[in-house]
This record gives structure tokens, sequence and C-alpha cells, in this order.
């Protein structure tokens, strides 16, 4: 499994806005974004800001959306390609093949309180789907598909911190939890309005078209 290892919270602040990639942290005044408001490194307080360029706009938008997914370069650029031979909007599909990536799904349902955490989760065999055990955090559900946590003992272990992270959540609308958190329905593929995460779409695809 690809892993990304620049420090999360430099990757906030290099994009210059909360992309939420360590959890509970994120929504405490520990946030880095909120404390350092300014780009990592020595220089970073006097670095002077020049307005982006064209290019680096399209750029900055499109590592925005792969930070906040957790993917690295080739894998975004497979997902580009998919998206591009789909039916539809490209922007739009690229987005759906992200969001329904099983990592995603166990972050909006609260099984976990970060993407991260969640792959941690699913490459270490304890969700199944359709009563298969996945351990792929880039596999996508469909339609249709039940997601539960494995039956060992340990897993099942792991329903009470999840309990506890699921608590106030509030999941998507095309995700539905069942059975006190222990089973979570995937009801229909999400639509473009369902997909909340602050990035335009559109300046990606141009970026990837170029
Ligand atoms: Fe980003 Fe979370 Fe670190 Fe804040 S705490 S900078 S949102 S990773």
């Amino acid at each position: 499994m690809a892993k990304i290892s620049a420090p999360k919270c430099k990757i906030c602040r290099r994009e210059k806005e909360k992309l939420f990639l360590r959890g509970k942290r994120c929504e405490t005044v520990r946030c880095a974004v909120e404390r350092r408001a300014y780009p990592p490194g020595q220089h970073g307080t006097k670095r002077k800001r020049p307005r982006l360029t064209d290019y680096g706009l399209h750029l900055r938008e499109k590592q925005k959306l792969k930070r906040m997914y957790g993917v690295t370069e080739r894998q975004f650029k497979r997902y580009f390609h998919k998206a591009q031979i789909q039916t539809g909007n490209t922007g739009e599909n690229m987005l759906v093949l992200l969001e329904t990536r099983l990592d995603n799904v166990l972050y909006h349902v609260g099984w976990a309180t970060s993407r991260s955490q969640a792959r941690q989760f699913i490459s270490h065999g304890h969700i199944m789907i359709n009563n298969k055990k996945v351990t792929i955090p880039s596999f996508n559900v469909k339609a249709g598909d039940i997601i539960t946590p494995n039956k060992h003992e340990t897993s099942q272990k792991l329903l009470t911190t999840w309990r506890e992270f699921a608590k106030k959540d509030l999941i998507p609308s095309w995700l539905r939890r069942k059975d006190d958190i222990q089973q979570t329905d995937v009801i229909q593929l999400p639509k473009r309005e369902d997909i909340t995460i602050p990035v335009n779409e559109q300046l990606v695809v141009e970026f990837a078209s170029r």
C-alpha cells in the first residue's frame, strides 16, 4: 500500500486550509493551521505570498484533492483515466471514484477518526464487505454493499471504540448505519451534491488534461 510520509499538519499549512488529516486533533485548538497560519519551513513567516499563477491555482487544487483523500500521484492519475473513460462529467466521475473508496466510507460513517486510521483498520483485516474480508483501502464500494466488522474477536472489540467515534457524527445520505453501528449499507452511489469536500473538480480536470 502506498504511504504518504509527509507530516500531515505541514500539508494543511502548505494548502492554507484544514484538510482534517489527523482525526480528533483537527477539531481542537491544537490544529496547526489555527495556531500557525503561515507556510511551513524556516522562512515560512517571512515568505511573501505572490499571487498564484493560473498554473499554480490549478496545481494547488489538484494537490488538495489528492491530500484530502490520501492518494499518491500515481493513484490520482489512475482515477483520472478511469473517470475519463466513463460516461458523464469527468470531474464528477473522479470525485465519485474517490468518495466511494472504502477508507473514505469508514471515515464518513465514524468507524475511524481519519482516512489514514481507516486505512489501517482495513489493511489489518478488520472489515468485511458482503461477508468477505477486504484488506484493500482503495476498494470501491457499490450500491447494495453491506459493510461489517470482521467476526474475529479483535475486530469485534473495536466496535466499542467505533461506537464512541460515531456518537455525534452525521453521515452522508448515500450511506446508512444499522444495528447499533454494527453494519453500514451503501444505499446508492453518491451524487455531486453529496460530496462536500471543498475542491473545484473542474480545475483539477483542467490540470490533469494538460
Ligand atoms: Fe490539518 Fe488536522 Fe493538523 Fe489541523 S490538526 S493542521 S486540520 S491535520
